[in-house]
């Protein structure tokens, strides 16, 4: 089995800013969640490990990594997110700077009427 098989994506809901962007690119792995708007792995097989790569690296906050998976398909125990890792140095969540960050780049974005 190739190294690639046996990884998931992984959605960092602490960090997601529920942008869509990787349910539209790969809708077939990810979908958004009504509860609170942020995405999930519904089918870590349903795209290629390039289509799913793409997504990692098209995510504007980072909040999608790689994965051990199981065999059963289950994720492997003992993962930590890293908004936790974070909280746990700072006491403030990666996704709040990150969030605020998008934030002032849409806001200049708007200024400079793109
Ligand atoms: S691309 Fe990133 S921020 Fe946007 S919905 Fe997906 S995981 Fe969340």
């Amino acid at each position: 089995m190739a190294e690639e098989e046996k990884k998931s994506a992984w959605v960092d809901k602490g960090i997601c800013i529920g942008c869509c962007l990787c349910a539209s690119l790969a809708p077939g792995v990810y979908r958004m969640r009504q509860a609170d708007g942020k995405s999930e792995v519904y089918n870590p097989d349903g795209a290629s490990v390039a289509e799913v790569q793409n997504t990692i690296s098209s995510c504007p906050v980072a909040a999608i990594s790689w994965q051990d998976r199981k065999t059963d398909g289950s994720f492997a125990a003992g993962r930590i997110s890293r908004s936790e890792i974070t909280e746990g140095f700072t006491g403030v969540s990666r996704s709040d700077h990150e969030r605020k960050k998008v934030e002032e780049d849409i806001a200049q974005q708007k200024e400079e009427g793109r």
